[in-house]
């Protein structure tokens, strides 16, 4: 059992109340109270979708909800914009599925280019666009209101949005940006446990897999929308981690959603204060930053792994050491979830007190 608490970009930290909520009893899937629980979350997640389209529930991770885009909405090509592991994989998973796929690439760190994608989709070689809001992996953000408005020059071509670790840190107004499939995970800026997806679809992305064969089963769109009318999912959902979602949601509006949004926008500033204070400088450019979370370039040689161990064994904390090939080159903090400027600085305290032994100058 692990006895520190998680402030590495997801899972999250979660809290006493979503535990508690998963322990309510299951209940069958196809009854009328589940049909409730079904329908009396949807306002709560539409607004904050931003959508008037049905929210879906996916028993898998977000992963499950990237690759059924792809079966769902290509038949001619699919163009994977590409700056970190995340939107990176999302190509491979494209050819995986035996879709036609080019990358857009960017380097680890930057953001996407508007201007870039406007050329590339030019070609009218494409029908579906995938796009990373938050490459949590390098810490940007991308300018995704300016990609969607290139993306909306192209009404062929249908947009999938991942917002994973975005989700309710800021608004992303899925129908004002025309955004056709935008999907989300649980255990990152939600701070529930891993093993849900929520996902929209808009009805010009429905027609278009309509005309799509090979769609399976278990993503189908079609099956999703057939079963959302009944207030139900296509097969057996992950029904504990239904009623945690309720009760997030519950928290969420009690708080308000501005609210929300500015506490995770405060707490980020937290992050970057302490970075400042202690040397380190942010790995992506500023005006591309996520604010649900921090890549730090590690520029002062920092022993980041013994960091962390440290970390979690007399502190009861635990950060992120770097991503891929970023691992130990940088180190995440996340803000996502339920954290106050309090628990931040909680973190800041702990990790001043220990960091002096794992910086360069201090061990010569
Ligand atoms: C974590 C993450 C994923 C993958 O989520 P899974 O739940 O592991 O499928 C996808 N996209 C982004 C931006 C992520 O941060």
């Amino acid at each position: 059992m692990i006895s520190y608490k998680l402030f590495g970009p997801g899972p999250v930290d979660i809290s006493k109340k979503s535990y508690q909520a998963l322990s309510t009893p299951v209940m069958g899937h196809r009854s009328g109270d589940f049909v409730e629980l079904y329908q009396a979350i949807q306002p709560g997640l539409q607004e904050i979708f931003g959508t008037q389209r049905p929210v879906f529930l996916s028993t898998s991770s977000a992963w499950g909800v990237m690759e059924g885009a792809i079966r769902n909405l290509t038949t001619k090509r699919v163009l994977n914009c590409m700056c970190g592991a995340f939107s990176d994989k999302w190509l491979d998973v494209s050819k995986r599925c035996g879709k036609e796929a080019t990358g857009l690439r960017f380097e680890w760190g930057q953001p996407v280019d508007p201007d870039s994608v406007r050329n590339e989709l030019q070609s009218g070689a494409y029908d579906t666009i995938t796009i990373v809001h938050n490459e949590t992996s390098t810490g940007v953000m991308n300018p995704l209101a300016a990609i969607m408005e290139v993306v909306r020059e192209f009404p062929e071509v249908t947009s999938v949005v991942d917002t994973v670790s975005s989700f309710s840190a800021l608004p992303i107004p899925m129908d004002e940006l025309g955004i056709d499939v935008m999907l989300t995970g649980t255990q990152k800026a939600l701070a529930l446990p891993p093993g849900l997806a929520l996902f929209s679809v808009s009805e010009k992305a429905m027609k278009r897999a309509e005309a799509v064969r090979d769609r399976g089963y278990y993503f189908d769109f079609l099956e999703f929308l057939k079963n959302h009318e009944k207030g139900m999912t296509p097969s057996t959902p992950v029904i504990p981690l239904i009623h945690a979602l309720q009760s997030k949601l519950e928290d969420i509006a009690q708080e308000g959603l501005e609210a929300r949004y500015a506490r995770h926008r405060a707490n980020n500033r937290c992050i970057r204060k302490w970075m400042d204070q202690n040397g380190f400088r942010l790995f992506p450019d500023e005006h591309y930053a996520s604010i649900s979370l921090c890549c730090i370039e590690n520029c002062r040689d920092l022993d980041v792994v013994n960091f962390n161990k440290a970390l979690q064994a007399e502190k009861q904390f635990s950060i992120n050491c770097g991503y891929g090939k970023l691992k130990g080159k940088t180190f995440r903090i996340s803000n996502m979830g339920d954290e106050t400027e309090s628990t931040m600085t909680e973190l800041f305290d702990a990790m001043d007190e220990l960091i002096d032994r794992f910086l360069p100058e201090s061990m010569v």
